[in-house]
């Protein structure tokens, strides 16, 4: 029989811990920095006003009904999650060298991705290692080594300037076998809210392309960060011009505040040659057969609610209107911590508060100050010393900038 008994006990997943002990605690002035998800100025989740508007077509549709979707998803959300990836015109798109398949969020995507290669990116029958960026986002590892894919990491984070370690990254992807994973995030990056330059993403591409490497893209963030979905997807676009095959793990979660609901997409995106739309159908093929024996088809509502918002020009530019005042609050915010930190003397530098980009910031607060903030000042946030930038605003950002200025001193 099942030795159930053998099953040892797991720990708790460190982000959903945080987020218990936070609901816990009873102290009015407590403040929430752990999950990454958009909080307004009053501290509340926000519905996207345009959300509220697609919600409101769907439930007064005569048609509207609890169908299945289609194995690979909702095709009328699937092609424009694609085309705000890539841009409408791309020539990806009229190659018909890209295939998408609605997944269950970004997570979901990241699955179906890493179930994919394991299956079939493999060289003389071996898996091939995927590098993740050290830091990055603690699921990757769990996601990769659930599907035998071994996982390394690739230097990113410089403790430093608490930017990027550019040097440091190249050199791992130059060391790297060649046809290595390399998962990259598209912009914000989870969790140090440190994101390359144009520069730098050309200088990555270079080695990548010479390595033959194949870019995963993470993208959780599109419109989030800067405010403006083209330039969110620069570094994607920018893979795809210059001609590499390369798969997308799209969410949108926070873009959409439709967290909960699990919209999301894969994508596969074969490179320019005679063949290319062959392989592409061939692929989906495949992607269709984990789809079916993994979640046989992706729920509907979440993106019935982006594709309403993605197919109607009016909608759309709402869209972009509310992913602006999310993105600005957040870029206000970084500017208002800045000040205050530097207004107190607080010892360090603090301009990487404000270079950083997206919902969140590596401080550079230890694990000690970070246990102090908890205990002392009731601020919750990770031990690595992230903050969710949305859990600040007008009425605690003074509060947390002192109480940094406290643990740091
Ligand atoms: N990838 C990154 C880098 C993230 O930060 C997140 C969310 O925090 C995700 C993927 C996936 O999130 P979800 O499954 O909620 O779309």
């Amino acid at each position: 029989s099942f030795p159930a008994e053998a099953v040892p006990q797991a720990p708790e997943d460190a982000l959903f811990g945080l987020m218990r002990a936070y609901k816990a605690d009873e102290s009015p002035s407590k403040v929430d920095l752990g999950i990454g998800a958009y909080r307004g100025d009053d501290a509340k989740p926000w519905v996207l006003p345009v959300v509220k508007k697609a919600d409101e077509i769907l439930r007064n549709d005569p048609n509207l009904n609890h169908e299945y979707l289609p194995i690979a998803g909702l095709a009328s959300f699937t092609s424009k999650a694609c085309e705000l990836l890539l841009g409408p015109s791309s020539p990806a798109i009229s190659e018909k060298r890209v295939t998408s398949v609605q997944t269950i969020s970004g997570t979901g995507a990241v699955h179906l991705g890493a179930l994919f290669l394991a299956r079939f990116f493999k060289v003389n029958g071996a898996n091939r290692t995927v590098y993740l960026s050290n830091p990055t986002w603690a699921n990757h590892n769990q996601i990769f080594e659930n599907v035998g894919i071994p996982v390394a990491t690739y230097p990113y984070f410089d403790k430093k300037t608490k930017g990027l370690d550019i040097e440091g990254m190249k050199r791992a992807l130059v060391d790297a076998p060649d046809h290595s994973i390399i998962l990259l995030h598209a912009c914000a990056h989870n969790p140090t809210g440190v994101d390359p330059t144009p520069e730098q993403w050309r200088e990555i591409a270079e080695v990548m392309a010479t390595k033959k490497h194949f870019p995963f893209f993470d993208t959780a963030y599109q419109g989030f960060a800067s405010g403006d979905l083209d330039r969110d997807a620069t570094a994607i676009r920018y893979f795809v011009e210059k001609g590499f095959e390369l798969v997308i793990a799209q969410s949108f979660a926070k873009n959409f505040g439709l967290y909960g609901e699990r919209a999301g997409c894969f994508h596969f995106l074969a490179s320019p040659s005679p063949d290319a739309a062959g392989i592409t159908t061939r692929v989906a093929s495949q992607l269709a057969i984990l789809q079916r024996s993994e979640i046989s088809n992706p729920p509907i509502y979440g993106a019935k609610i982006a594709s309403t918002v993605l197919n109607d020009k009016a909608l759309f530019a709402e869209w972009q209107d509310n992913l602006r005042t999310m993105s600005g609050r957040i870029i206000d915010m970084r500017k208002a911590l800045r000040s205050k930190l530097e207004e107190l003397g607080t010892p360090g530098t603090w301009n990487h508060i404000t270079d950083q980009i997206g919902m969140f910031s590596f401080t550079g607060l230890s694990e000690k100050q970070v246990l102090r903030l908890r205990d002392e000042f009731h601020v919750y946030m990770t031990k690595n010393g992230r903050i969710s930038m949305a859990g600040l605003n007008t009425r605690n950002v003074d509060y947390f900038a002192k109480a940094v200025d406290k643990v740091v001193r």
